[in-house]
């Protein structure tokens, strides 16, 4: 790695593990544009410590206050950054993630929703699915407030930028903003690319002229920057330069590997700043496992344009999950990204996106996923009702999410108690002891409530004397044919309201033809049940504490957009068991969608 760069990093770090960002010098960051080392305040171990302490200002974020009372100069974070994001360019390349064209629109109004600065659209030109989503886009995209940006790449070598056919696409794409990509790094340019150093250079030159001088805002990517950097500093900053002679907007610097640690970035983020007057962005791949780490790096140095996916989607490890670089941001360094007020929307539109993309949220996902507040029976459980942030490092509800009460077999009276408060129900000690008593015979049965929310949920309100009065099922039978193919088909019968419906429906397994079957019965009473639909099935063969041979356990998430939840069948018949779960699940998502008289 070069050495050239300014020590100027030791503040922005410090800020960083303390949590504090204290803008004491205004907005924008402390270089100084021309060139020179900005010097720095190394802290004593002594000063650090007293910003540790818990949520003194009530702002939900323990530790994250502005102005904790240092008497030393505090490192100067940028006011605000840029949110990119890449989801439907870079995120795309995810194996196994494969959007429509209508999906990709509605992944778009989410993303805007959020309040996103910049939406990466995609790469016109370069596939059909790109060129219709740019062709769509202005009349069916109504963006509030984000700005769409076309994908492409510099022109090629020895070819005039106004004869480039990528370039001839992204001034076609006809949206405000483009981004390029040039290669940064010496090693891409001559064994990939097979030209010249000064080539690569020109090729930045003039595309950014030309797109210039078609009035688009222009964002250059530097792929390869860390890695070309440390082989060959002066050769990436020569990328730089020609961008920013040429009026490229920002300059964004790629990990492109994602192969880059945290200490790396600050160093050559803040060496590029101290160059370059024009805007600084960062986009870190996750290879390290650090591509959020690498981001905040770049942010305390002063980078004011973050590219990542919501979720982080992208190819191998992902980009920069932006449903964390957001809310760290926001909440604990205290710099702006999407509109304060939008902050909650982060968990409804992560798991909206990942049901428009079709991956399953990651439970663990930080910020966003079911479990990263959830809480599991004893002693924790008795300790967070006292104290919410005595196992939460920020108060959830900032972020959309909200703390879950694990229950289980293990379970008390507190945690069950508490369980019902967060549904609203309320229990007797009547109805709390048989709930109990009935959880924990579900679960040596093979039940497993911890998973399966929904479940729980219905198993609670039953207690309380409640009874799901959508539907009263008599009857219902699957028939796997095979015949010239494999072809499933179920019939259903139930009472609605007195009156008796039979409905039968093929599908491409059991749980499908269910499925298809019962909501042919119900569906038409109950219209809301369109917007509910199933994510995710599993099945486990567990076995059976009766000695009476194995039983199946099925677990099924479902969705309505807004929330997910987890419905449970045990039975010694994958069928039944399927079937029990399948009909929880959609008594739940009536329930919450249509409402009770409860
Ligand atoms: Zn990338």
């Amino acid at each position: 790695m070069s050495s050239d760069g300014p020590t100027l990093n030791d503040e922005s770090y410090a800020a960083a593990r303390r949590g504090d960002g204290t803008q004491a010098h205004g907005h924008g960051h402390t270089h100084s544009h021309g060139g020179g080392p900005a010097h720095s305040h190394p802290l004593t171990p002594g000063q650090e410590a007293h910003a540790h302490g818990r949520d003194g200002d009530g702002d939900g974020v323990p530790g994250g206050s502005r102005g904790a009372g240092h008497d030393f100069a505090l490192p100067a974070l940028p006011g605000a950054v840029d949110v990119f994001d890449t989801t439907l360019r870079d995120g795309s390349q995810q194996e196994g993630l494969s959007l429509t064209v209508d999906d990709k629109l509605r992944v778009a109004e989410q993303l805007d929703h959020l309040g996103v600065t910049f939406i990466e659209g995609g790469w016109p030109g370069a596939n059909p699915k790109d060129v219709e989503f740019f062709a769509r886009a202005p009349t069916e995209l109504h963006l509030e407030r984000a700005t769409l940006v076309a994908f492409g790449s510099t022109r090629r070598a020895g070819v005039r930028a106004e004869d480039d056919e990528t370039l001839r696409h992204l001034v076609d794409a006809r949206t405000e903003a483009v981004c390029i990509v040039a290669k940064s790094s010496e090693m891409h340019v001559v064994d990939a690319l097979r030209t010249t150093l000064d080539e690569a250079v020109a090729m930045v030159a003039d595309s950014v002229a030309f797109l210039r001088s078609n009035d688009l805002r222009v964002f250059l990517d530097a792929e390869h920057f860390f890695d070309g950097y440390k082989a060959n500093p002066d050769f990436t900053l020569r990328i730089l330069q020609a961008a920013e002679e040429a009026g490229a907007e920002t300059l964004v610097l790629c990990d492109t590997n994602g192969g880059t640690l945290p200490f790396e970035v600050e160093r050559i983020v803040g060496t590029v700043l101290g160059r370059f007057e024009t805007q600084v962005g960062v986009h870190f791949h996750n290879d390290s496992g650090c591509a959020v780490a690498n981001s905040l790096a770049g942010v305390s140095v002063g980078a004011t344009h973050v590219q990542g996916c919501v979720n982080g989607y992208g190819e191998r490890a992902g980009n920069a999950d932006l449903a964390a670089v957001v809310p760290d941001l926001s909440l604990k360094l205290r710099v702006s990204t999407i509109p304060p007020e939008r902050l909650p929307l982060l968990t409804p539109v992560a798991h909206h996106i990942s049901e428009l993309v079709n991956i399953a949220p990651n439970p663990q996902q930080p910020f966003v996923g079911a479990s990263v507040f959830a809480h599991k029976a004893g002693l924790h459980t008795s300790a967070i009702a006292r104290r919410s942030d005595a196992y939460e490092h920020i108060s959830p509800d900032l972020v959309g999410n909200g703390t879950r009460f694990v229950v289980s077999e293990m379970a008390g009276r507190s945690t069950l108690a508490m369980k019902a408060e967060e549904l609203g129900l309320e229990l007797d000690s009547e109805a709390m002891t048989s709930v109990l008593d009935s959880l924990k015979q579900l679960e040596y049965q093979g039940y497993h409530f911890e998973v399966a929310d929904g479940s729980l949920e219905l198993l609670l309100r039953n207690s309380t004397g409640w009874r799901q009065s959508f539907f009263d099922l008599e009857s219902y039978r699957v028939i796997a044919d095979q015949g010239a193919a494999l072809s499933t088909e179920a019939t259903v019968k139930v009472r609605v309201d007195g009156e008796r419906i039979v409905a039968t429906a093929e599908g491409n397994g059991p749980v499908n033809a269910l499925d298809g079957a019962l909501r042919g019965a119900i569906g038409s009473r109950f219209p809301a049940l369109d917007g509910v639909h199933l994510v995710d099935y599993r099945v486990r063969v567990l076995d059976s504490a009766k000695g009476t041979g194995s039983v199946t356990r099925v677990l099924i998430d479902s969705t309505n957009g807004d929330r997910t939840w987890t419905t449970i069948g045990v039975s010694e018949n994958i069928i039944a068991a399927s079937w029990q779960a399948l009909s929880d699940s959609v008594v739940y998502g009536l329930l919450h969608t249509v409402g009770s008289d409860v």
